[in-house]
């Protein structure tokens, strides 16, 4: 895996990429993604979250819901329907094609999805305009 890619170790079992999240772009107290499993700065609903807690989960050979007998799961499903419809992003989407082509292949594509057309920096899913500039992407690109 080239060691250079901007999301690696940020991928959640669901397919989320932290490296898009508010929690972890914000500047006060980040949150350090899904697999800092201590981090105090991580918020409660994600510490109690019922995907990384899943007893499902452990039996997975990639640790990647898509890998589960169960998948796709109501909970997972209720996440993707709630990103798909407030965030435009989908946690099934993310996991087909991880599953298809690979970590490496969505981390590549991630850094150039996510990329604010205007400064170069990496988007917030949570957030209509980049953190850096403050431009609208969807103006922009
Ligand atoms: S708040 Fe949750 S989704 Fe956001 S970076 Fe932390 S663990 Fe990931
Ligand atoms: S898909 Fe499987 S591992 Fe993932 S949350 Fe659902 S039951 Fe658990
Ligand atoms: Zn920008």
């Amino acid at each position: 895996m080239n060691a250079s890619l901007k999301y690696q170790g940020l991928i959640a079992a669901c397919g989320m990429n932290c490296g898009l999240c508010i929690g972890y772009l914000r500047e006060k107290k980040p949150c350090g993604g899904c697999f800092k499993i201590d981090d105090p700065h991580k918020p409660t609903a994600c510490r109690s979250c019922k995907i990384v807690n899943c007893e499902y989960l452990a039996a997975t050979g990639s640790g990647f819901c898509y890998d589960c007998e169960k998948y796709p799961c109501t909970r997972l499903k209720n996440l993707d329907q709630r990103y798909r419809l407030k965030y435009g992003m989908s946690m099934i989407d993310n996991l087909a094609h991880i599953k298809m082509h690979g970590l490496e292949s969505f981390l590549e594509n991630e850094e150039e999805r996510w990329k604010c057309s205007e400064c170069g920096a990496g988007l917030c899913v949570h957030r209509d305009f980049c953190l850096n500039c403050k431009a609208d992407p969807n103006l922009s690109a």
